[in-house]
Parts: C-alpha cells; sequence; structure tokens
C-alpha cells in the first residue's frame, strides 16, 4: 500500500471489558449501535482507534488489510511529517477511543513524564512504558465520574455523620492538621479485615438511611459493584463530577480519576501508564501512589469546548500529542490540517469524503487515518445532524 496523500477507512477493534454497557431491556450497547453490530451477551466497553499495539486499528485498501503501526512504520516521513517526527515520534502519538461503561472503572492516576520514566525503569511488568498519558473525556451521553481530592473539612464533614466509619477516622482523629493525604494514607494502610468490616457496616447503614445525599447513593452503588474493595470509600475523597453531553473533562498528570457511568470520546497519549488506587483487583502500590498525588483540590472539573467557528468544537488541553475537534454537519476542508497526521471517527450521519483523484462514502461508526502528507480534501455531510470527530497532532 502507499501513502499518497489519500485518506485511508479503518476497521478499528472493540474492547468487551466487564464494565463496559451490555445489552439491556432492548436497548443496544452504544459501540454496538455506532458499528451496527449485533450486541450478543458481550459488555461493550472501548472501541480504538489508533495504532497502539494492543488494538492496532487495520488500513482497509487494495483489497487487503495492514495493521496501521506497521503501515506508519513503512514511511514514517509521509504518514507522521516533518512536525511529528521532530518531536521525538516514531508512531502516531496519540489514541482515539469510545469509551462506554456501566460499572465503575479503576481509581488511577497517570505519572507525568519524569516519574513516568522513573517508574518504567525500577518496575517495567507494571508500567510498561516510560511516556506519560494526558487523557480526555469528552461526554457523548450524560457522564459521570470521580476526579480531584476535595477539601478536608468537606471529607470530614461527610464522614462524622456515619457511625461505622469511626476506625478510618480514629486514626486521623489524632493528626494535629487533617489533610486529603491523611485520610489517602489512613485509607490506604488499614488492614483489609477492618476495611471488610467498614463496608459491610456502611452497606447497611446507608441502605437503612431515609434520605440519602447524592454522595452516599455513590458509595452504595460503588459497594454493590466492589462489596469488598477499599477503593469504595475513595468515594468520599474524590469531587463527583458530572458532564453533559458535549462538555469535557482533561486530567491532569497525578490526579485520581474513575469514571463511573457513561458513554463518551476519550483521547489519550499512545501509553498504558496506570497507577491504580482501587476498585480492581490490580496491583495497589501504596507508596507510589502517596508520592506521586498532588492532593490539590478542584483541580479537576468539567469544562465546555471552545467554538473554533461556526460548528466548531476544539477540546483544548495541555497536551502535546493531539488535539479534538468535533464537526457539527458542516464541511470538514483538511488542509488546515495537512503536515500532521490524524484520525477521524463519523459519530452521526454519514460524509462524503474527496480528495485529488479519489472519494469515499464514510458511514455511522467508521473510522479514518489521514497522513500528514494529505493536502488537500473535504467531507461533506450527507444528511443533517451529521456529526464527526477528529484527532490530529496539534499544529502549534
Ligand atoms: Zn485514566
Amino acid at each position: 500500500m502507499s501513502t499518497s496523500g489519500q485518506l485511508y477507512a479503518l476497521e478499528s477493534g472493540v474492547q468487551h471489558y466487564a464494565w463496559g454497557c451490555r445489552l439491556r431491556d432492548g436497548k443496544t450497547p452504544y459501540i454496538a449501535e455506532l458499528l451496527g453490530a449485533s450486541a450478543g451477551k458481550t459488555p461493550w466497553a472501548e472501541l480504538w482507534i489508533g495504532a497502539h499495539p494492543s488494538l492496532c486499528s487495520q488500513i482497509v485498501a487494495d483489497g487487503g488489510k495492514e495493521p496501521l503501526n506497521a503501515f506508519i512504520a513503512a514511511d514514517p516521513q509521509d504518514c507522521l511529517g516533518d512536525k511529528t517526527l521532530k518531536a521525538g515520534y516514531q508512531e502516531l502519538p496519540f489514541l482515539l477511543k469510545v469509551l462506554s461503561c456501566e460499572r465503575a472503572l479503576s481509581i488511577q492516576s497517570h505519572p507525568d513524564k519524569a516519574t513516568a520514566e522513573k517508574l518504567h525503569e525500577k518496575d517495567p511488568r507494571h508500567y510498561p512504558d516510560a511516556n506519560h498519558k494526558p487523557e480526555i473525556m469528552i461526554a457523548i451521553t450524560p457522564f459521570k465520574a470521580l476526579g480531584g481530592f476535595r477539601k478536608a473539612e468537606d471529607i470530614i464533614a461527610d464522614l462524622d455523620k456515619l457511625a461505622c466509619v469511626q476506625p478510618w477516622r480514629q486514626v486521623y482523629q489524632e493528626a494535629a492538621s487533617i489533610t486529603p493525604k491523611a485520610l489517602c494514607d489512613t485509607l490506604l494502610n488499614l488492614p483489609m479485615s477492618i476495611i471488610r468490616k467498614i463496608l459491610t457496616r456502611l452497606q447497611k447503614e446507608l441502605a437503612a438511611k431515609e434520605k440519602r445525599t447524592e454522595r452516599e447513593d455513590l458509595v452504595l452503588d460503588l459497594i454493590k459493584q466492589y462489596p469488598c474493595d477499599r477503593g469504595v470509600l475513595f468515594g468520599f475523597l474524590l469531587n463527583i463530577i458530572l458532564l453533559k453531553p458535549g462538555d469535557f473533562l482533561y486530567i491532569p498528570p497525578n490526579e485520581p480519576h474513575a469514571y463511573l457511568n457513561g458513554t463518551g470520546v476519550e483521547c489519550m497519549a499512545n501509553s498504558d501508564n496506570v497507577i491504580r488506587a482501587g476498585l480492581t483487583p490490580k496491583n495497589i502500590d501504596i507508596h507510589v501512589l502517596l508520592n506521586t498525588l498532588t492532593f490539590k483540590s478542584e483541580t479537576v472539573a468539567a469544562a465546555a469546548p471552545q467554538q473554533e467557528g461556526e460548528g466548531v468544537r476544539l477540546y483544548a488541553c495541555p497536551a502535546r500529542e493531539y488535539e479534538v475537534r468535533i464537526f457539527d454537519g458542516i464541511n470538514v476542508d483538511f488542509s488546515e490540517r495537512s503536515g500532521v497526521p490524524g484520525v477521524l471517527l463519523v459519530l452521526s450521519g454519514s460524509y462524503e469524503l474527496t480528495w485529488p483523484g479519489g472519494r469515499a462514502v464514510a458511514k455511522r461508526g467508521s473510522s479514518w487515518f489521514f497522513p500528514a502528507s494529505l493536502k488537500e480534501a473535504t467531507a461533506k455531510p450527507l444528511e443533517p445532524g451529521s456529526e464527526l470527530a477528529m484527532a490530529t497532532v496539534p499544529k502549534r
């Protein structure tokens, strides 16, 4: 296959993680519906559009298929262009996903670049690469998440209302100044026997309450999902974040977060570096958590996109690996993105794609790659309400 400045159809794979959305009450999970696939009994968690070796998109052209990472490796100059290569990337620097969850994902943070390098050197098994992983989540449906620490006084006000969290309180009661870090430290170090007791009693205490706060409902829901996991108690420590469709969340390095339910478009640096804190059977590295988390309050919050122009929403964030735009029912001119690589996903409706010497129809759910060498191309919506997501390396 040659890269001669054209758009390439992709075949992108789905991760069927247990927390993904399932067929319920006749309602097809978002990702299955997007792809026009039959849902079956399996959960539909993530659609991956990119060149990550764990689930690489395939280029479909000339009657054959080729993994996108191999296609890029065969001609990095043409595919990635000067700007991306000079920034030190030999592969597509980002991964675009659709994520759809009906159960909570693990509470996690992603290290900054310097920490990622150190962790990878010391423990490559748990930290498989040396890269950081700035990520954004753009809500398609209402989306609920936990992110960033609350103020200590707000946490304590909530804990003081509950008798059963006494063993957790007792330790910090004596502390001269109670901080989110002290609360987190105590929680991570409580013996599992005590955690089990707290959670069993907490479930009873919360269930018996006539009126529960939003947070108490959330914690009760987490206990049902993870009955013996201390991560449930992070439900008291972190901010509840509710995204309206179209809004987004940027997760800075070293901020704890957990996606709870909803569907969204996610973009991240092409990395798999996760430091887990709870709601997971996987390894929890208490030492690394306490030494990397920021413990700052109000650093993670829902945000609205910038209107870059009529029908163009730009989801700006500090990541230098990617920027994401969503185009609402307008003609898209690719000459503005010439010189950097990108991927497309048709979220609604359909588009006619044209480039010198070629054209194609992009149906709903189809994904596409364009190399940096693409100079001229357009995407024209073929029906009202058509919506196109685009991730590229920033030109700035
Ligand atoms: Zn994350």
